[in-house]
C-alpha cells in the first residue's frame, strides 16, 4: 500500500491509499475535493472509494464531488451515520470486511467522539485510520458519546499491534503535547518526545503518523489505568473511567 498525506483545511490531514499492485485508489476523509482531484490528476488515476470515519463536515466534505467526478467512487461509512452521511455505498459496523483492490481493512467501532465513529484497520499493512477518535498525544473530544464510550474505544484501539501505525486525521500534537506534560511532567519519554514535536512544528513538518507503542507510553489519554500515571495525577483511588473523564475534562478547558 502506497499512503500520500495531503494537508487540508488548516489542520486536516487527508490520506490517499493506493493498492500498487491493481491501481485502485482510496481516500480516507476527504474533506475538501479539490486537493484530491489534483493528485488524482497528476497521478493519472481514477478514484475508486471513499472511506469516512465519522459524519463531520470536515471528514466528509469532499465526498459529494468526489462521486460526481467518479460515478463508479464507493462511498464507505459507518451504518450508524447513515442518515447524516448522504449517498453511503457501503454502511459498516464493527468487524465488517472492507476493501481496496487486493488491500483488505477491518472495521473498528469506536464510538465517542460521534455515535458512528469507526476506525479502519489494514492489519497486514500495520496500519490504523482512526479519525477524531485517538490523536497523537490526544484523543478527540467527546460530542456525541459518553466518557465511557470513548475510553472504551481508545482501549479497542491500544490492544492494536505495538507496531501499528496509527494516521489520525488532525494536527493537533503541538497543543496536545503542551496539555501532555501539564499531566504527566516526570514522564522522560514524553519530555523527549516534546521537545521533537516542537522542533518539527516550528519547521512545519507533519508529526503524524505515529506509532501506536510510542502512544501508549506517552498519550495521557491512553494512560489512565497504569498506576503509574494514576500516582503522578494524584489519583490512585479513582477508577480508570474516572481517571480519564477528568483528564479528558481538563484538556476540554487547556
Ligand atoms: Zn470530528
Ligand atoms: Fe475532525
Amino acid at each position: 500500500m502506497k499512503i500520500t498525506q495531503l494537508q487540508a483545511s488548516k489542520d486536516n490531514y487527508i490520506y490517499i491509499l493506493t493498492c500498487e499492485e491493481t491501481k485502485m485508489v482510496g481516500v480516507v476523509d476527504p474533506t475538501e475535493a479539490e486537493i484530491v482531484l489534483d493528485w488524482l490528476d497528476n497521478h493519472e488515476l481514477e478514484l475508486n472509494c471513499i472511506f469516512n470515519t465519522h459524519h463531520h463536515h470536515d471528514h466528509t466534505g469532499g465526498n459529494a464531488r468526489l462521486q460526481a467526478k467518479f460515478p463508479e467512487c464507493e462511498i464507505v461509512a459507518p451504518a450508524a451515520e447513515y442518515d447524516k452521511i448522504p449517498n453511503i455505498d457501503l454502511p459498516v459496523i464493527d468487524g465488517h470486511g472492507v476493501r481496496l483492490g487486493k488491500l483488505r481493512a477491518q472495521v473498528i467501532d469506536v464510538k465517542g467522539h460521534t455515535k458512528g465513529h469507526v476506525a479502519y484497520w489494514f492489519r497486514e499493512e500495520n496500519i490504523v485510520f482512526c479519525g477524531d477518535v485517538l490523536f497523537s498525544l490526544g484523543c478527540g473530544r467527546i460530542f456525541e458519546g459518553t466518557p465511557k464510550e470513548m475510553w472504551e474505544s481508545l482501549k479497542k484501539l491500544r490492544s492494536l499491534p505495538e507496531e501499528t501505525i496509527i494516521y489520525p486525521a488532525h494536527e493537533y500534537t503541538k497543543t496536545n503535547a503542551e496539555f501532555a506534560l501539564t499531566v504527566e511532567k516526570n514522564n522522560p519519554l514524553l519530555q523527549n518526545y516534546v521537545t521533537k514535536i516542537r522542533k518539527m512544528r516550528y519547521e512545519n513538518k507533519p508529526t503524524v503518523p505515529s506509532l501506536l507503542a510510542v502512544e501508549k507510553a506517552i498519550n495521557p489519554f491512553l494512560r489512565c489505568d497504569i498506576p503509574q500515571f494514576k500516582k503522578a495525577v494524584n489519583m490512585e483511588d479513582v477508577s480508570d473511567l474516572e481517571v480519564f473523564t477528568e483528564i479528558r475534562a481538563r484538556k476540554d478547558s487547556f
